[in-house]
């Protein structure tokens, strides 16, 4: 029985001959207008080609606390300011 649970490197699909390992990198990215910079993020980089892969949950924990909205559907809408006809006044007793 192999119990191997060891995934801390798998070979590159971009290369196919190099060795992604796990390692912490500085992610930048921008919000809006703001540079954010996350130190020890995890990222799975090739040792060969240099290929760099993010941790997938990293990623969506990330963009979880950028944009707290996420979860749901990111789909943009556009706010309209409602234009109420002056007609239904609010009642005014004379
Ligand atoms: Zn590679």
């Amino acid at each position: 029985m192999k119990k191997k649970k060891l995934s801390k490197s798998y070979p590159c699909r971009e290369c196919q001959a190099g060795v992604v390992r796990q390692q912490h990198i500085t992610y930048f990215t921008w919000l809006n207008d703001e540079l954010i910079t996350v130190p020890n993020f995890p990222a799975w980089v090739c040792d060969l080609c240099g290929k760099r892969d993010y941790d997938e949950r990293a990623i969506s924990w990330l963009s979880m606390l950028l944009n707290p909205n996420a979860g749901r559907a990111s789909t943009k809408k556009k706010i309209q300011p409602q234009h109420r006809s002056g007609k239904s006044a609010p009642s005014v007793s004379k």
